[in-house]
């Protein structure tokens, strides 16, 4: 499994409040090359098959209401060892915790409105990138 690749998406809460930008430019200044990017919008039925992993966790209904509230920014990633650089990167999942300098701590609002998703490992991230894009999309 290719391990220099990652998948990201820049959340409803990031893209609302002007952060799109700045958080691009972070991405790309830590070294990362987009390969694939799209402004898009998911619907319900898009955020429970993304996220359903986590159908049984309490906060899934919450989560999906979230992700379908607003347009996001889906982009293919790559870095050498690219998943874990990213989830460094993004910092930990509730923004309180994050270390600061992270994108999380910088820009996230809460736990469930936290600016960016990370894939968690090489087989998401093919996963993930495949939900969102085809061949023909990546530069
Ligand atoms: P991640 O890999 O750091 O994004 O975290 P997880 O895979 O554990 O969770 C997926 C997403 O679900 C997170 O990024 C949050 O948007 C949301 N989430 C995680 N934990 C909670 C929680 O305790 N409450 C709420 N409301 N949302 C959560």
């Amino acid at each position: 499994m290719a391990d220099n690749i990652t998948f990201t998406m820049i959340k409803p809460d990031a893209t609302a409040a002007g952060h799109t930008g700045k958080i691009i430019d972070k991405i790309i200044g830590s070294g990362f090359s987009i390969r694939a990017m799209k402004w898009t919008r998911l619907s319900k039925e898009d955020a429970e098959k993304f996220y359903a992993v986590h159908r049984e966790r309490p906060f899934f209904g919450e989560l999906v209401e979230y992700m379908s509230s607003g347009p996001i920014v889906a982009a293919v990633l790559e870095k050498n060892n690219a998943v874990e650089e990213y989830r460094k990167l993004i910092g930990a999942t509730d923004p309180a915790k994050a270390e600061a300098g992270t994108i999380r701590a910088l820009f996230a609002k809460s736990i469930s409105a936290n600016a960016v998703h990370g894939s968690d490992s090489n087989e998401n991230a093919a996963i993930e990138s495949a939900f969102f894009f085809s061949a023909r999309e990546f530069a």
